[in-house]
C-alpha cells in the first residue's frame, strides 16, 4: 500500500509515518529527511538543497523528483511506502503517478492532517529533534528526561535550521500556495481522507490506521 501524508509543517507527518512504519512493514520515505542527510554529508546536492531550505522555500522539483525516482526502486518499498512530505507541487504529484504507473502500481491513499497555523508555530518553534534517530521532543508539551538528550538513543537534541519564526512562516505560506492544491488533485482521485492533527499522537495514529482500511 502505497500512501501520501499531506499536510502543513508541524502537522505530525513525520511522527506519524515513523509510527506506522515501525508496525507496518512500509518504509518512510522523507524528502526532507533525505535533503537534511546530503546537506550533514558535505554534498553538491546538499549545498543546492540548503540554499532554499535555509530561507524555507521549496527546493527545485526535478532534485526532490530524483531522489524519490531512485529510492522507489529498493526492495524495502516493494510492500509499500510512506511518502513524507513528498510531492509538494502538482508537478510532483503528477511525476509521482507517473512513475508508479511505468511500475504498475499507484498511490492508494492521502492524508490530510489538518491543524491551525498557531498551534503550527507553536510546535515547529518549540520542537527539538534527535541528531541521531530523528525523535521528536517539545520544550514544554514533550520534554526529554534529561535536557538536551534523547530518551530513546541517547542523541543529542538540536534545534532544526528552519524551526525560526520567520522561516515558519515562509513555510507556512508556501504551503498554502504551493501544497494545498494537492488537496484537490487526491480529492478528484478519491484518495483523500482528513485527519485531525490536533489530537494527541496516539489518537491520531488510531484514526489513521482506521480509516487506511477503507483504502486497502
Ligand atoms: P520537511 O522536513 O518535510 O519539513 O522539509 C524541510 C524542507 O526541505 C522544506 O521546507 C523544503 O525546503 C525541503 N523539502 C522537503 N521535501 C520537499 C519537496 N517534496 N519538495 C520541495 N522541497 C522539499
Amino acid at each position: 500500500m502505497i500512501t501520501v501524508f499531506l499536510g502543513p509543517p508541524g502537522s505530525g507527518k513525520g511522527t506519524q509515518a515513523k509510527r506506522l512504519s515501525s508496525i507496518r512493514n512500509w518504509p518512510q520515505l522523507s524528502t526532507g529527511d533525505m535533503l537534511r542527510q546530503a546537506i550533514s554529508d558535505g554534498s553538491e546536492l546538499g549545498k543546492r538543497a540548503n540554499e532554499f531550505i535555509s530561507v524555507g522555500a521549496l527546493v527545485p522539483d526535478d532534485v526532490v523528483i530524483g531522489l524519490i525516482r531512485e529510492r522507489i526502486k529498493a526492495d524495502d518499498c516493494r510492500q509499500g511506502f510512506i511518502l513524507d512530505g513528498f510531492p509538494r507541487t502538482l508537478k510532483q504529484a503528477e511525476e509521482l503517478d507517473q512513475m508508479l504507473s511505468r511500475q504498475g502500481r499507484r498511490i492508494s491513499a492521502a492524508a490530510l492532517f489538518e491543524i491551525e497555523d498557531a498551534e503550527l508555530v507553536r510546535r515547529l518553534s518549540g520542537r527539538r529533534t534527535c541528531s541521531g534517530c530523528g525523535a521528536m521532543f517539545h520544550v514544554e508539551s514533550l520534554r526529554p528526561r534529561v535536557d538536551g538528550v534523547c530518551d530513546q538513543c541517547g542523541g543529542k537534541l538540536i534545534q532544526r535550521a528552519d524551526d525560526n519564526e520567520t522561516v515558519i512562516r515562509k513555510r507556512l505560506e508556501v504551503y498554502s500556495n504551493q501544497t494545498l492544491p494537492l488537496v484537490q488533485f487526491y480529492r478528484a482521485q478519491n484518495k483523500l481522507f482528513p485527519v485531525d492533527a490536533r489530537r494527541s499522537p496516539e489518537i491520531v495514529l488510531g484514526d489513521l490506521t482506521q480509516q487506511l482500511k477503507a483504502f486497502a
